[in-house]
């Protein structure tokens, strides 16, 4: 028996088209893109350039607004320090909320060492983040907002129209990091004042390794580089395009925007089926978290089992389905999550969370399976805290 992989909000599986192609510009002999001084080089630059419109028209942006990253992780740092250094004569004060990935609040923590200001703003119990909540944040200083589209725990997505209108009338910019939702919703920057916005592939079925940070007017909007090494990416991300990544990322989005409506009613129906198949036969006190939320991404389901420890739980499972655990384990202590936290959730939930996340691989019948294989899990545990 292998585990069945539910853990697909932490990576997906890679496309067979996407690894197709991506191994068709390996064997290509491309050269390096920024060496247009011969045909490989050129080459190498056109299928870049034809890629990076492809991604473009996805979210209704300009080409030369898509700025490419290693993934989500260092686009959410060029977003926040990029912002907070080029603009640091003009204010110094950044909001953030509560429940950003690590990528955005660890990048807040280090510009507060380099003095700046951050203002991290709590959701409300269902885990959504009250535009007026981050309204209330804003102060004349105030270069930045970053909130996220959909929460990569709970699944919860938040109110970015809003969020983005608000943050269009205060004059201040705001960051999106898209990295649960991109290929999943459509994103159409066109309609939406967010100037910047994050995105990585290997979350909507492509490589690991590449994603990019969309810059809206790019020509007008100033942001300092993390590294420095040469002009690619207009100076603003140095070092040799990775031009397979590149591809494969291009190709990952296509798909995901020709199949979203698809994917998305099958993903719901196969979590639904997962919920169901759970409530029956395990534990009728299995808590969705968000599920009041007005607005919640069907990838992603954020469960707690009251009394439960998610660790016990997960090291039960070993080997049967793989899921992620919602407390992480900080110099050997299990933290629990800081998302449920922020929410205000109590001791026994906040200890028996776990995350269960879908894709479009996934069957009706994996998810049963999945469901039965965790009840059993559940009641295991819940036998041996009972009798000892
Ligand atoms: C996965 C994820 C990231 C990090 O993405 P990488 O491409 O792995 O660096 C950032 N933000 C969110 C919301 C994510 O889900």
């Amino acid at each position: 028996m292998s585990a069945l992989y539910f853990d697909s909000a932490s990576t997906t599986p890679v496309d067979a088209d996407v690894v197709a192609e991506m191994i068709d510009a390996l064997r290509a002999g491309l050269g390096n893109p920024s060496a247009t001084g011969h045909s490989y080089g050129r080459a190498a630059a056109q299928r870049v350039e034809s890629c990076r419109r492809q991604i473009a028209d996805e979210f209704g942006c300009e080409p030369d607004e898509v700025i490419f990253t290693s993934g989500a992780t260092e686009a959410d740092n060029l977003a926040l320090a990029g912002v907070a250094h080029a603009h640091a004569d003009k204010g110094r004060h950044l909001i953030v909320s509560a429940i950003e990935h690590r990528a955005v609040l660890a990048c807040a923590e280090q510009l507060e060492r380099d003095g700046f200001a951050v203002t991290r703003v709590k959701p409300d119990a269902n885990g959504v983040v009250a535009p007026a909540a981050i309204a209330a944040a804003i102060r004349p200083d105030t270069l930045l907002i970053s909130l996220m589209h959909t929460n990569n725990e709970i699944g919860v997505i938040q109110p970015i129209e809003a969020v983005a209108e608000l943050a269009a009338e205060a004059g201040v910019l705001f960051h999106v990091d898209a990295a649960q939702a991109v290929g999943k919703f459509e994103i159409d920057l066109g309609a939406l004042p967010i100037d910047l916005l994050t995105a990585s592939a290997h979350k909507l079925h492509g490589p690991q390794g590449i994603g990019c940070l969309i810059l809206r007017n790019r020509r007008l909007l100033k942001l300092a580089p993390l590294m420095q090494g040469g002009a690619h990416e207009y100076g603003l991300r140095p070092g040799t395009l990775p031009v397979h990544q590149i591809i494969g990322f291009a190709s990952a989005l296509r798909k995901a925007a020709r199949q979203r409506a698809h994917d998305l009613a099958q993903v719901t129906a196969v979590r639904a089926r997962l919920l169901d198949t759970l409530s029956v036969e395990a534990d009728p006190d299995v808590v969705v978290q968000g599920a009041a939320a007005p607005q919640r991404s069907p990838y992603i389901l954020g469960l707690s089992f009251p009394g439960l420890s998610s660790d016990a739980l997960i090291n039960q499972l070993d080997g049967q389905v793989a899921i992620a655990s919602g407390s992480a384990c900080s110099s050997g202590a299990l933290e629990p999550s800081y998302v449920l936290r922020a929410m205000g959730v109590d001791d026994p939930l906040l200890y028996g969370a776990v995350r269960v996340s879908f894709d479009r691989t996934h069957s009706i019948e994996q998810a049963e399976e999945a469901a039965r294989r965790i009840a059993a899990a559940v009641r295991i545990r819940q036998l041996m805290q009972e009798s000892g």
